[in-house]
């Protein structure tokens, strides 16, 4: 057994990259509650898609959240918790559209910010650690822009 040595002074704990392979179990979008944020663009391109201004948009699909002494709008969810815009059998209805949060999990500014984040994670995400190798400088970029902790933002829900 070998250990990996341990990454250069101002190298990244994953310079060497992090595998992720999204399943399509669907387990991101269902079932917890939680926050799929969504910025003014982001509704704009989903109002667009359902051929609705953006104002009905905002009252049919999003709802208002106070957090961290902001407000923000995230997808609403049904009763138990899945995303609105899931479907059993057809897993993300919007996915060409779907929210930044949705695009860039794992790479989560959180969720990169130590190994014991990362594999708390994996162990609710099975693409997590598997399939693809995602370079350092493309993980770090991802994350300091993952629509969850940086401005503005909103596959998965943010935890509640
Ligand atoms: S990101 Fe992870 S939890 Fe979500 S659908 Fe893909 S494999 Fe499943
Ligand atoms: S990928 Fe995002 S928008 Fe699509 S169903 Fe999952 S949480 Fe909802």
């Amino acid at each position: 057994m070998t250990v990996a040595p341990d990454p250069a002074p101002g190298e990244p704990w994953y310079a060497d990259g992090l595998k992720f392979t999204c399943t399509q179990c669907g387990k991101c979008c269902t079932g917890e509650p939680g926050f799929t944020w969504v910025d003014d663009e982001e509704i704009a391109r989903l109002a667009e898609r359902f051929g609705l201004d953006n104002a009905a948009f905002r009252r049919r699909y999003t709802r208002r959240v106070h957090r961290d002494g902001r407000v923000r709008m995230s997808l609403t969810d049904k009763a138990n918790h899945d995303c609105v815009f899931w479907k059993k059998g057809a897993g993300c209805t919007v996915y060409a559209d779907r929210p930044r949060q949705c695009r860039t999990w794992p790479f989560w500014t959180r969720l990169v910010d130590s190994p014991a984040s990362w594999a708390d994670a994996a162990h609710d995400c099975p693409g997590m650690n598997r399939g693809a190798r995602h370079d350092a400088a493309t993980i770090t970029a991802t994350a300091a822009n993952d629509g969850v902790d940086t401005a503005g933002g909103g596959q998965g829900s943010s935890p509640a």
